[in-house]
């Protein structure tokens, strides 16, 4: 089953003409990633009819170069190919998977603004990430209307300043480091400029997929925020967070001041035991990043082959507590539609 309303999902953000020149490594590396799932089969040795066009079709392949160069060469079950293989199982119906499974739509407050829970805002800032990853729970969210840059009265900005009843407003997406750093600091600037704003967070996955984000300004408005801010990053394999150009800019963003934290998914085929599990955390705390949520997979459809039930998840977490200490062992939780928090699960 797939979005109702059509590939709303859009390609990422077209860049204005100037480039400076510090952002051009990645903008680059943007345009030079694979598009095409048949193409990184190829460059990985492999059947390019392994992917399923139809399932490209519904929600864009997006893969940086630098991400398909960990992938190990000849294996198709690779755990970070898996993520991002478009598969003929994602054209599946499944009963209880949705187009919105967390219920983003009824927390909707304004243009690119949602309100789950006390306290917090979410901006959805942009629609594009640097990497499609297909058991992502936004996979059909209607991005191509509803995101900040879509609010040109800048009416969500408004409603922020207006309710002092929210102290952390999280920067999310798509990826909000899609965002040049000019566009973010202005918003980091009127947030900044808002007097109950406590906390700022973003969640991320540049960091990870395409290091070469981590440039030098970047880093100054970061440490240059009034905010303490909070960077959230996204990995599920150790080898995600392994290389050399990953763990450097983990390590420029934690010497911004930023408390580093990770969120994971549990997928089946990527990561669903306790040995790759505590790998990833062990790599994440050498890197300064502490492990945060294990997320339940989000039921969204199309990614019904990822599931990993609940009995299987929970004993997955009571061996890492065994082999882990405590604070590398991250939380198993689900997102419930109206939650008033994230749903502890064992
Ligand atoms: S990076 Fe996050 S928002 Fe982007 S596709 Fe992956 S899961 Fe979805």
């Amino acid at each position: 089953m797939g979005s109702q309303n059509g590939p709303l999902y859009p390609p990422p953000c077209p860049f204005p003409s100037r480039i400076l020149p510090e952002d051009a490594n990645w903008k680059q590396e943007l345009r030079e990633a694979f598009t095409q799932p048949e193409a990184l089969l190829q460059s990985l040795g492999l059947d390019p009819r392994l992917a399923a066009p139809a399932a490209a079709r519904q929600f864009p392949f997006l893969v940086p170069r630098s991400f398909a160069r960990l992938m190990i060469p000849g294996d198709p079950d690779d755990p970070l190919l898996r993520q991002v293989l478009p598969l003929a199982a994602e054209l599946e119906e499944h009963p209880g998977y949705s187009s919105d499974p967390v219920g983003d739509a009824q927390s909707r407050r304004g243009t690119g603004l949602l309100r789950k829970y006390q306290g917090r805002a979410l901006l959805l800032v942009t629609g594009a990430c640097a990497l499609h990853c297909r058991y992502c729970f936004r996979r059909h969210f209607p991005y191509a209307r509803d995101t900040l840059v879509h609010d040109h009265d800048q009416g969500t900005l408004t409603l922020l300043a207006a309710d002092p009843g929210i102290t952390e407003v999280v920067l999310s997406g798509g990826d909000p480091l899609m965002l040049d750093d000019e566009r973010l600091a202005a918003l980091i600037d009127r947030l900044t400029a808002i007097a109950h704003l406590r906390r700022l967070r973003l969640h991320t996955r540049l960091p990870v997929v395409l290091p070469s984000r981590i440039t030098p300004s970047l880093l100054a408005l970061l440490s240059a925020s009034r905010l303490p801010i909070a960077l959230v990053i996204h990995a599920n394999h150790a080898r995600e967070v392994r290389g050399d150009a990953v763990r450097s800019a983990l390590g420029a963003l934690e010497a911004t001041g930023a408390t580093l934290l990770n969120q994971s998914v549990l997928l089946r085929g990527v990561n669903a035991d306790a040995a790759s599990l505590a790998d990833l955390s062990e790599v994440l705390f050498t890197a300064g990043v502490l492990p945060y949520y294990l997320h339940l997979l989000d039921p969204v459809a199309g990614a019904a082959h990822f599931e990993v039930p609940l009995a299987e998840a929970r004993a997955i977490m009571a061996r890492l507590r065994t082999d882990l200490p405590g604070y590398l062992v991250p939380k198993l939780v689900r997102e419930m539609p109206g939650g008033a928090y994230k749903e502890p699960c064992g």
